[in-house]
């Protein structure tokens, strides 16, 4: 058996050497590192792909956030609501530019944004909501939209996990995540399911104004060479890194599909399972459409019930079989965003799910061998 990764990205690779290899060497040919035609061409394939009227590369998923917020024109001491369970990087980014944080709690079933915690930390001073789709399952986007709608709030979405995923409306129609809100942003972290080899993101937004802006912040705040009309950052995506997105955008499909498939054969073993909670996104769709798009599975994440996770991980390691916790700690329990204002009973869901959440590999080249010796080794464990 091929040795199990959390993430698999040489296999990939190889497949695909083929077209990463000829579309890098075009860049250092023309020596066209920044800014060349490469991340024009992917800017635009990225727009058509998502439905999406701009996208603008930047330098990294971070930034990404960073820089939408500074486009809507956040000022200090707004307030922004985000999920107390993510990564670090959306409430750091908050900080950052000295706008206040508001961590709510999230879903113990979808494990997105809480949207009865969010109408409850709104304040006349609340300026912008940031879902993210967490794992690669959307949040629950027309509630939040309706609810900033009301309270004149911007919608920033991190679709860092995202990319791909397709939100179903109540009406039925679709869109894909990161074209819903006012702003969205993204990133191309090698193991992120569109991921670059290096740094990469990008921002996207269906409102020209908006784009107008961005496009200057990210470069130094000039609309015109040699003119800073705003303060800006220097974030770029450089053509290498756009070459070889180029290369892999036509396959994200298919990737988030290999995901979906492994998701649905982890399902499949550990369903109906006392002491394992499978992730939802597949099973309310399972019988109803085989195809959707509704989670692309960014990680597989199980929530345990009554099993000792440390145990589990070890043997786990002790199998070779990788895994994560993500998240370990809720944010408003880190030490750089512990607040006074934060209430430990606001924050049931986030505190259980640190404590019983495992992440098991999940990545588009898992064979079946792979999979099911991953879902023996976990059942043999549990079953014990
Ligand atoms: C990866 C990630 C980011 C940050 O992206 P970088 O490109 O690493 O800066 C932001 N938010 C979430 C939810 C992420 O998973």
């Amino acid at each position: 058996m091929k040795k199990i990764q959390m993430v698999d990205l040489q296999s990939q690779y190889a497949k695909i050497k083929d077209i990463v290899d000829p579309s890098i060497q075009e860049v250092m040919d023309s020596a066209t590192f920044i800014n060349g035609p490469k991340v024009h061409e992917f800017q635009k394939n990225l727009e058509d792909y998502l439905g999406v009227k701009h996208v603008i590369p930047c330098a990294n998923g971070t930034d990404a956030l960073q820089i939408a917020m500074m486009g809507l024109g956040l000022k200090p001491g707004d307030e922004v609501i985000t999920a107390d369970f993510t990564f670090a990087a959306t409430v750091e980014v908050i900080a950052l530019l000295q706008l206040t944080p508001v961590l709510v709690d999230v879903d113990p079933v979808t494990f997105n944004i809480d949207v009865e915690a969010i109408k409850k930390a709104i304040t006349p001073k609340t300026k912008a909501i940031v879902p993210v789709h967490l794992f690669g399952l959307p949040a629950n986007m027309d509630a939040i939209m309706d609810l900033a709608k009301e309270h004149n709030l911007f919608v920033i979405e991190d679709n860092a996990q995202g990319i791909g995923a397709e939100y179903t409306h109540r009406d039925g129609s679709k869109t894909k995540t990161g074209a819903i809100g006012h702003a969205a942003s993204t990133s191309f972290f090698p193991s992120k399911n569109l991921g670059c080899y290096g740094d990469g993101g990008a921002i996207f937004t269906n409102d020209d104004d908006l784009a107008h802006t961005i496009r200057g912040i990210v470069n130094h705040g000039m609309y015109e060479r040699y003119h800073h009309d705003v303060v800006g950052v220097n974030s770029r995506l450089d053509s290498i890194q756009a070459a070889v997105l180029n290369a892999k955008l036509p396959h994200l499909d298919t990737y988030n599909a290999a995901r979906r498939r492994t998701a649905r054969k982890y399902n499949e073993a550990f369903k109906n399972h006392k002491n394992i909670i499978i992730p939802t996104g597949l099973t309310t769709c399972e019988g109803i459409c085989d195809t959707c798009d509704c989670h692309v599975f960014h990680q597989y994440t199980l929530n345990l019930v009554d099993v000792d996770r440390d145990a589990l991980v070890a043997h786990l390691q002790e199998k070779n079989i990788p895994c994560g916790v993500y998240y370990p700690i809720p944010l408003h329990r880190q030490k750089a965003y512990k607040d006074e204002r934060y209430n430990e009973a606001d924050f049931k869901v986030t505190n259980a799910l640190v404590t019983s959440v495992i992440s098991l590999p999940m990545h588009t080249e898992l064979d079946d061998e792979q999979i099911t010796f991953i879902t023996d080794t976990v059942l043999n464990f549990i079953n014990l």
